[in-house]
């Protein structure tokens, strides 16, 4: 079995999402640490925090995913936008080491002209720095689609990220279904030479959660726009035999498609129905 479930909003805390994840038929689920594009984090409140990972332990709930503001620049040229990221990210991850069962993942970022040599350099830096020897909390590498100067379009780049960062024990791999397709690696013909490809690049080991999306634009096109399950180029086929792939068993499997409630709610029970089939 697969963990199932979609994006949430945090605005009602933690509990609250528990409660809206029972309610979608969901078993797992993703939120922003803070608004997406950047900006203050809500006091921490630990009775609230205590409902999820209390939620967790009790096997209710598979990991759960914290998404960092995908604003933030960890490799920028600008060094007060990396300290920002640096700073964004201790202050995320001091939170979510009190709720275990977490992860906590990122966009790696763009190297805006710097080469993606040096944007790993910066990467690299940036995890060195935010992950200290106390912390717990596992950190997620996102796969992108490579969009403009993203680093992390290719498996290559977050396998030079993990070989040369000091925790690598703390660092896993999240891969998005529409970015690896934007990307060019094509799940939709060849979903086993993809896993493959991922498992001697970076290793299968290294993955602990999806996103399942469909994507807006074809193979390769490295655009980002994630589209409905079934109502991109990535289809329904495709999309069901991530969520059977015997390689992919126990990961939670998050969406991200354009949906309110009721959308998440009815792909949940879709996809669910293809995992078991
Ligand atoms: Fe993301
Ligand atoms: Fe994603
Ligand atoms: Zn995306």
């Amino acid at each position: 079995m697969v963990y199932l479930g979609c994006h949430l909003s945090s605005a009602g805390g933690y509990a609250a999402m528990c409660k809206t994840a029972a309610e979608i038929g969901a078993d797992t689920f993703q939120f922003f640490t803070r608004n997406p594009r950047g900006g203050k984090a809500k006091a921490f409140d630990p009775a609230d925090a205590a409902v999820l990972s209390g939620a967790i332990a009790a096997g209710t709930l598979g990991p759960v995913v914290a998404h960092a503001p995908y604003t933030i620049n960890p490799c920028s040229a600008d060094p007060r936008v990396r300290e920002f990221a640096w700073e964004t990210m201790a202050d995320d991850l001091a939170k979510l080491d009190q709720i275990p069962g977490v992860y906590y993942n990122f966009h790696p970022g763009s190297h805006v002209g710097q080469g993606v040599e040096t944007g790993i350099d910066r990467i690299v830096e940036a995890l060195n720095g935010v992950l200290t020897a106390g912390g717990r909390t596992p950190v997620l590498l996102e796969t992108m689609a490579g969009k403009g100067s993203e680093v992390g379009g290719r498996f290559e780049e977050l396998r030079t990220i993990l070989d040369r960062a000091d925790r690598p024990d703390r660092l896993g791999v999240c891969l998005d279904t529409c970015h690896i397709h934007d990307g060019g690696y094509d799940l939709v013909h060849d979903l086993d030479g993809v896993l493959a490809e991922f498992d001697r690049v970076i290793g299968l080991s290294r993955l602990k959660a999806v996103h399942l999306n469909d994507s807006k634009n074809p193979l390769g096109a490295k655009k980002d726009r994630h589209a409905v399950i079934g109502g991109g180029y990535l289809g329904l086929p495709a999309l069901a035999a991530v969520v059977r792939h015997p390689a992919l068993q126990g990961l939670p499997m998050v969406l991200e498609t354009p949906n309110e409630l009721p959308g998440y709610a009815a792909e949940i029970a879709l996809l669910r129905k293809e995992a078991a089939r």
